[in-house]
Parts: C-alpha cells; structure tokens; sequence
C-alpha cells in the first residue's frame, strides 16, 4: 500500500509499505479521506514537541473510512462500517481522562502524532482508541469527506460552546483559514446577529465571507480595530476567536472587545512567545478570556451531528483535493499557504 511519510523536518515522501496486520484487539481501517490541517503542517516545519525532527510518522488525524479487517478480540465492530476517530487518546486513568476529558489528558496518544495517521491507504485503529470511544460510526448519509472534517468542527466546537453565544452576540473572528471558516458557520448556526471575519488578504476575504460574515475587514487596509468599533456602532464584539498563529491578532481581539465580552485563543502561538495584555480592560468589563485544544469525545459526537443534520456544512471549507499520488504535491500546496482546506483521497491516485 501506498503512504505518505514525514521522514524529518520538512520532508514528505509516498513510500511503498506492507499493509499493516492488526493485533487481536485492533481494527484495520481502508482510508478514503484524510483532510490536511495546521498540525500537519507545523509538524512537517519542524514544530511539534512530540514528532522529533528526525522521526519518521505518517501524518493525519482527520480521516475516515471503512473497517475492512477486526481483530478477533474486537467486539461491537465489523468489517464494512464506515467510520471516523477521534484522535486524541486519553491514557484512561487520570483526572482528565476520568472527567471524560481525553483532550486535556497530560499522557495522551494521537494519530498523527504519535500513531501511524490517515495518510496511508491502511491505518491501524489502536486497542486504546477503540476502548476510549474515539471510534465513530459515521451515518449513510455522511460522506468521508465530511466525517473527515468532524475532527477540526469538533475542536472549533470545543471552543465555541463556552463562549454562550446568543442571537444578540456580535461574534469576531481574527483569520481566513478554514477554521475560521467553521467558526462563521457555527455563527451563523446560533443565530449571531453579527459577524465579523478580519483578514490581510482581499481574495481570502472573498472566499470565507460566504460561510456566515455580515462584515469583512481587509486588515492590510484599514486599522481592524477602528473598524470593527465602527461596524459594531462602538459597541465592540461580544464574542471574539483568533484563528491564526499570530501575538497580534490577540491584542486585537482583547482590544475590540466589549463590557463582558468572552474570547478565545484558538490558535496556539510558537513556543516561548510572550503577549502583553491590558488586563485592567479584563477586570474593569468582566471579561472572558479562554483556550482550549483538541476535542474529547463528547465534543466529537455533538460536531458529528452538526454535520449530520446539515446545521453546518463542513465540505464549504474545502478548496483543493489531491490523490494519493499527488500527495506530496498536496502538501506542497497546503505549506504554501493557498486555499482552505486541502483534502487527499488515500484510494485515488490522482484528482488533481
Ligand atoms: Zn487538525
Ligand atoms: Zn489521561
């Protein structure tokens, strides 16, 4: 079978290897869609603290596809289910872990990272992620490529759900990548009376605005700040979320908040960045300021039905989808920064 391998900082390579053989408590699943996202890329730069710059992985955690052998001590699975993971495996038995927060546990295990992931046409469903719930039956109606893309709405949803956003809520959003993109549509999902995309590039302007903006803001042309108080009647933004890694989209944000605003630093920063925040506007206007990462499984079936029920529509997010054998070429356009989101089809060859 055919994968895509990181084999060191900056290099992916398809290589040819034997399928892999599951062990009594695995399940072997045929991959049919693997989407690439930012932690792909970050580690295929060389800035993950758990894929060394000289490991050899295959990359991917949002995938699915179709359960083609079980392991003889597998129950409840079988072979021709259509199926997702959740790709953050909890170790099982810390406080975490016990609140049914496998996201937040300090000794996980994720595909992509730590596991072989979806860029290969076979991938091995491990024994702690089937007795960890992080395998998904996906519905008949569901598409691989929409289940593959639950995993990013799922930790757009993580995020979302305590920022209690309201019909009233005028909701921000900082980047015009394709999690921004999910968050506009969780936006429009609740109802927000306004929203807001602010970004540095007209043509991405262009492309995310149909997913829920009201308003868009080309940063490199106005001042974002003035310009949201001024399309929120200076008001500010009840809700805002950073959606890309830079320290001052965070400034920004905290800046066009208003009385009681809530937000989110969803996007991480690199590692050792310092931001100074005007923490008197934090106290004085009681606001909300949160993070989180990944997803627990909680979270994952909640975004599962999202899509399911067609509230949100993932597959809007994705601009560019390559086959397996152009999967370099797939990475290639996804480093470059173009498009959404880049999706590669393990079963094809070629789509491009
Ligand atoms: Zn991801
Ligand atoms: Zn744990």
């Amino acid at each position: 079978m055919k994968a895509a391998v990181y084999q060191g900082q900056g290099r992916i390579a398809l290589e040819e290897r034997p399928q892999p053989q599951p062990l009594d408590d695995e399940v072997l699943v045929r991959v049919f869609a693997a989407s690439i996202c930012g932690t792909d890329t970050k580690v295929l730069r060389g800035g993950h603290f758990r894929v060394g710059v000289n490991d050899t992985r295959v990359l991917g955690h949002e995938l699915a596809g179709e359960i083609v052998e079980v392991g003889r001590h597998v129950s409840h699975w079988r072979r021709g289910q259509r199926v997702s993971v959740v790709p953050n495996i909890g170790c099982g038995h810390c406080d975490m872990c016990r609140k049914g927060l496998n996201n937040m546990c300090a000794d996980y295990k994720a595909f992509g990272i730590d596991i072989d992931g979806g860029f290969q046409q076979h991938m091995i469903v491990t024994a702690g992620a089937i007795s960890g719930g992080n395998l998904f039956e996906i519905p008949e109606t569901m598409s691989y490529e929409e289940a593959s893309l639950v995993e990013p709405l799922s930790c757009c949803f993580n995020a979302w759900k305590d920022l209690s956003v309201t019909p009233e809520d005028r909701v921000l959003i900082l980047g015009t990548g394709p999690i921004a993109g999910m968050f506009l549509q969780l936006a429009r999902a609740y109802g927000a009376r306004q929203v807001i995309v602010v970004g540095r590039r007209a043509e991405r302007l262009e492309e995310i605005a149909p997913l829920g903006a009201t308003h868009t803001v080309d940063s490199s042309r106005v001042d974002a700040v003035d310009e949201v108080m001024r399309l929120t009647g200076g008001h500010g933004a009840d809700v805002a979320l950073t959606c890309a890694p830079a320290p001052e989209l965070q400034v920004q944000a905290l800046s066009c908040l208003a009385r009681l605003g809530r937000m989110n630093f969803f996007s991480g920063l690199n590692k050792g960045t310092r931001v100074e925040l005007d923490t008197n506007k934090v106290h004085y206007w009681g606001l909300k300021l949160l993070g989180s990462t990944g997803s627990s499984v909680e979270d994952y079936s909640r975004a599962l039905r999202l899509v399911e029920t067609g509230q949100i529509r993932v597959t809007d997010v994705v601009t560019h989808r390559f086959g397996m054998g152009e999967a370099v070429a797939a990475f290639e356009h996804a480093l470059s920064g173009k498009g959404m989101k880049t999706i590669i089809y393990p079963q094809e060859e070629k789509l491009q």
